[in-house]
This record gives structure tokens, sequence and C-alpha cells, in this order.
């Protein structure tokens, strides 16, 4: 593995650090289900547990917990997980929060950040123009941008869910991890290569627009155009001058596996009536692969991460009960579930 800036203590810092703000241990319970399918025990590793309903808030609780007593307050400009996770973590520690959005955003997701104690800045029509709002208030407010995934604060933060992992199942041998801006696969497969070199890590995005995977077919930060998704939580791009997430997906994970809108859907439906389990599309990757036998022979035990629950729930019932799902100009053919 190529030397980086992380290290596995930075991790064991951030577990100590987020106490009280994350919750710890999130419960890894078995699929029987999956397990039938895989030929493999497999385990679903709930991070729909978080006080936000994602993983992410461990990425904001250690880097809000890691900024200095005179800091002003932190922003940032995600309309999703990262938001929810830094106004939460801002908020438990009395700082102030402004989450920038466009005027496109729906206003459950407006009134969900409020909802968690942070203040809402509308500005512009595009999430480009809610990131200059953001840096904007960096510059003249004096606030902290925190990242979504490329800040070693964040990674570390995230990778706590693999020394979690290895304490709860240590004979774990195959874990995939879903995959965007590679803040998730960067720390848990650091982490998890790090206390047991043979495990096999493998990140699961769809394969529409995968900013990560298009990335490490080029050898460097690559642009994707973004289209809708099932996995709305897996846009987006990873930055042209992507610092650490890239290279550590690079250098930790073993391999990418894509997956398409049909095959989400039906894991979506799995996780419903099999596992009696709700989460978002970028959560069912994992079981979606495993379901389509997209990983050949995979060795066992094995876990998936179920990294939110933050799921529109019109979608979501239509979902549930096998009608048509239009994103974008995109039509996802309805199917009931069989198992
Ligand atoms: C952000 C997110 C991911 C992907 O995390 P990255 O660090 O961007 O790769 C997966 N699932 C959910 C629910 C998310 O919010």
């Amino acid at each position: 593995m190529a030397t980086t800036a992380l290290a596995l203590a930075d991790i064991l810092d951030a577990r100590r650090r987020m106490e009280g703000v994350a919750t710890l241990d999130t419960p890894l319970v078995p699929s029987p289900f999956l397990s039938e399918v895989a030929g493999r025990d497999v385990f679903l590793k709930l991070e729909i547990a978080q006080a936000t309903g994602a993983f992410k808030l461990r990425g904001a609780a250690n880097a809000v917990a890691l900024l200095p007593p005179e800091t002003e307050g932190v922003t940032c400009c995600s309309t999703g997980n990262h938001g929810r996770g830094v106004a939460y973590a801002a908020a438990k520690r009395g700082l102030r929060a402004v989450i920038c959005m466009s005027t496109l955003v729906p206003k459950a997701k407006v009134e969900g950040i409020r909802a968690l104690g942070a203040e809402v800045c509308i500005a512009g029509k595009s999430q480009d123009e809610a990131q200059a709002e953001s840096e904007r208030l960096v510059r003249e407010e004096g606030l902290t941008e925190i990242a979504p995934f490329d800040a070693l604060p964040v990674i570390a933060g995230q990778g706590t869910i693999g020394l979690e992992l290895m304490e709860q199942r240590p004979d774990l041998e195959t874990v995939l991890i879903p995959l965007s801006g590679g803040g998730l696969a960067g720390g848990v497969a650091f982490a998890l290569k790090r206390i047991k070199p043979s495990i096999r890590v493998i990140g699961i995005t769809m394969d529409r627009g995968a900013a990560m995977h298009a990335a490490l077919q080029a050898g460097r930060p690559a642009e994707v155009t973004e289209v809708e998704s099932l996995a709305d939580s897996l846009g987006g791009g990873i930055g042209v001058d992507n610092r650490y997430s890239f290279s550590l997906c690079r250098d930790c994970l073993d391999d990418v596996v894509l997956v398409t809108e049909e095959e989400i859907y039906r894991a979506m439906q799995a996780h419903y009536y099999e596992d009696r389990i709700v989460c978002e599309g970028a959560s069912a990757v994992g079981a979606a692969a495993l379901m389509a036998g997209k990983l050949g022979v995979v060795k066992g035990p094995l876990a998936t991460i179920i990294t939110g629950r933050n799921v529109d729930m019109a979608v979501y019932t239509d979902i549930v009960n096998g009608r048509d799902v239009q994103l974008g100009d995109y039509l996802l053919k309805g199917a009931a579930y069989v198992a």
C-alpha cells in the first residue's frame, strides 16, 4: 500500500473524539436472505442507526471536534447527508452552522436541516452557486468549511466503521462499501487493510455518472456527467484537485463494481421485504451486486454497509409497491417484488 497522509492512529483518535455525537458500534446484523443468495454469511452494518440517519455524522463529528475553540462557525453546501451531519455535529458543540443550498432543493430537505439546528442559506439556482455562497461565508464571515469527503478528519471519522467491523466480526473476509466521493470507502478500506491485510474490500456504485470509478479507470480525477439515480447520495464529482480520497481508493480498494438502476430497485425491495430495513438506494448497492451475481465467487463472511435511510418517501413507496420511477429522462420500469 502506498504511504498516505492517514494513519490508523488518526482513526482511533477519531473514535474517541466523536463519542457523544455520532453513534458508535452501530449494529452488525445477519441477513439470512442475502446469506442464502451469496452462499456465505452476509452481515449488514446499520449506519441508519445514526441520529441523522446516515454514517456521514461520523466524519462531520470528528471534523467539528477538531476545530479550535475560537471557531466562529461552520458551513458547507451539501443538501444531503453531509449537510445533516454538519448541522447536527455543530449544534451539539453549540457552534453556528450555515448550510448553503440552491433554490431547487425540495422544501422537505430544507426543513430537515433546520430541524437539526442549522441556518439554511438559499443562494442561486445551482449547486455551484450554493458552493460559491459557502465560500463567501468563509471569506467574509470567518466560517470554516467542512468538506464532504476529501478531508482527512472526515475520512478518519468514516474509517471508524472499519475498526468496528473488525471488532464485531474479526473473521470477515469481504466488505462491500457504497462509493461516491470515496471518503467512506477510503477511510474504511484503509482501516480494514491495516488491521487485516488479507481482507477483500470492494467499492460499489451505480453504472451511470460514477465519478470515482471513471477516475480510477483514467488514473486521475475525471469529470463525469451527472444523471438522476435511485442512489442519489452517490452522485457528484470527486473534484479535479482531489487530494486524499482518490489515492486512498486507488491504493486500498481491490475492485469497483457497478450496478444498474434496475438492480438497485430490486435490492431496495429485498432490504424492505426480506430484511425489513428501510434504506436509500445508495445503501442497497451492495445487495444489488450480490443479487445480480456481479461479485463472482465471494469469500465469506461478508459485510455490506447500510449507509443511510434518508430516502424520498414518495419514491420509496413507489419502489416497494413495484411502481415505475421516473429518473430525469430515464423511465425505470417497476416490478412487484418476488423473492
Ligand atoms: C455520502 C454517502 C455515500 C458515499 O460516501 P462517499 O464518502 O461520498 O463515497 C454512501 N451512502 C450514503 C447514504 C451517503 O450519504
